[in-house]
């Protein structure tokens, strides 16, 4: 027996007939001749097989509590979503309309129609001199 032993890895992939070809011949050939590999193959077999018999197990199920408190979660996250989305829109829209909006330049007062308009109203009444400049 010239051949190292056949590392633990390399016969649990033996075991579940992963290796290529050439590489299960060569351990095939020293399983035959190797108590010690042959044993502890013997012994990852029956590891397998056993845990291959185990129960499979099932997800606990949650109870009505769990998911009653789950939902109500759930609810609250969306409603915050729905607030910060609320928020931010006009922010958005606020922010696009300055970007988009640019430069109007010196904004005049209506002076002159506010004063048409009073003179309508008030039949010639005075007008106030910060507006009328002087007054009448
Ligand atoms: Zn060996």
């Amino acid at each position: 027996m010239a051949e190292r032993h056949v590392p633990g890895d390399r016969l649990s992939a033996f075991l579940d007939d992963e290796l290529g070809d050439e590489d299960a011949l060569r351990a095939a050939r020293h399983v035959a001749d190797c108590e010690r590999c042959l044993g502890e193959l013997a012994a990852l077999r029956a590891t397998r097989d056993a845990l291959r018999a185990l129960p499979s197990l099932q997800a606990p199920v949650l109870t009505a509590g769990v998911q009653a408190r789950s939902r109500q979660l759930a609810r609250v996250a969306r409603r915050a979503k729905l607030i910060v989305a609320a928020c931010c829109v006009p922010v958005l829209i606020g922010a696009g309309a300055y970007v988009l909006g640019g430069d109007v330049g010196e904004v005049e007062p209506a002076t002159e129609l506010f004063l048409v308009e009073h003179l309508g109203r008030t039949g010639g009444g005075p007008v106030p001199t910060a507006v009328g400049g002087g007054g009448r």
